[in-house]
């Protein structure tokens, strides 16, 4: 189970502190598939480092996995950015396998790194270097690499936004084929509400809130943004 209690985000800036995340509380069932959705900006790439144990944690609040803090790049989890973060002096092949266990012995993890592009459909591209392959190829070999974990916690950052139609369709397919056969929590971050609602068990949308306006005050809205709404679109099919 992933955990965040009254957790909130704040980074130091010129001028003050910017908070970014506020009161998030929230509890993520071993297996959940779970979306982010929510306004550029509104802090979904800052909650999922957060579970990823990326950067410094949470400002207040406490995030666990099974009851256990989240670590510095946390081993049970498999990330996925928003930007492939491919290294570029090292192959597509050698990229997915950084995302293998530690201590996976040499011939079982090239089997599976071999196996995992071709899921990803980049069994051809395995010598390539990042700049060689295109946008939506490096989104496929950085989720390659966080599946390469075997993780317990998936965590994907708009993992589909550059692909074409049909490669996204495929790749649909490929995680609910892979979170069917292996007990993952999936959180994915996405900006298309169709996606979220074909993939996920609940949607989170993250925004911020409206102070209702007073005789002496307009209203206005409180920094921070924090799970506005939650959708369950499995009730809704
Ligand atoms: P997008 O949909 O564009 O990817 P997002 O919802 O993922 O947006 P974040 O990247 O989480 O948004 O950023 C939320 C806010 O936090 C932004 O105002 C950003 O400037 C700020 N922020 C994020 N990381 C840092 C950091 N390391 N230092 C300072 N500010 C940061
Ligand atoms: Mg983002």
């Amino acid at each position: 189970t992933v955990e965040l209690r009254d957790v909130t985000k704040s980074f130091a800036t010129n001028d003050g502190n910017h908070l970014v995340l506020r009161d998030i509380t929230l509890s993520i069932p071993p297996r959940h598939i779970v979306a982010i959705i929510g306004a550029s900006g509104s802090g979904k790439s800052t909650l999922l480092r957060l579970v990823a144990g990326l950067g410094d944690g949470p400002t207040t609040g406490e995030a666990t996995i099974d009851g256990t803090t989240i670590a510095e790049y946390d081993s049970r989890c498999g990330v996925a950015f928003q930007e492939a973060r491919l290294l570029p002096w090292r192959s597509v092949f050698e990229n997915v396998s950084l995302g293998l266990p530690k201590g996976t012995a040499k011939d079982a993890g090239e089997a599976r790194v071999r196996h995992l592009l071709e899921l990803v459909g980049l069994d051809g591209f395995a010598d390539h270097r990042p700049r060689e392959i295109s946008g939506g190829m490096a989104q496929r070999a950085s989720l390659a690499r966080a599946l390469a974990r075997n993780p317990e916690v998936l965590l994907l950052d708009e993992p589909f936004g550059a692909l074409d139609a049909l490669t996204r369709l495929r790749m649909h397919d490929l995680l609910l084929e892979v979170h069917a056969a292996s007990p993952t929590t999936v959180l994915f971050v996405t900006h298309d509400v169709d996606e979220a609602l074909k993939l996920a068990d609940t949607v989170l949308v993250l925004g911020t809130q409206k102070r209702p306006a007073t005789a002496t005050r307009d209203a206005e809205r409180v920094p921070g943004a924090t799970v506005i709404d939650v959708v369950q679109p499995r009730e809704l099919r």
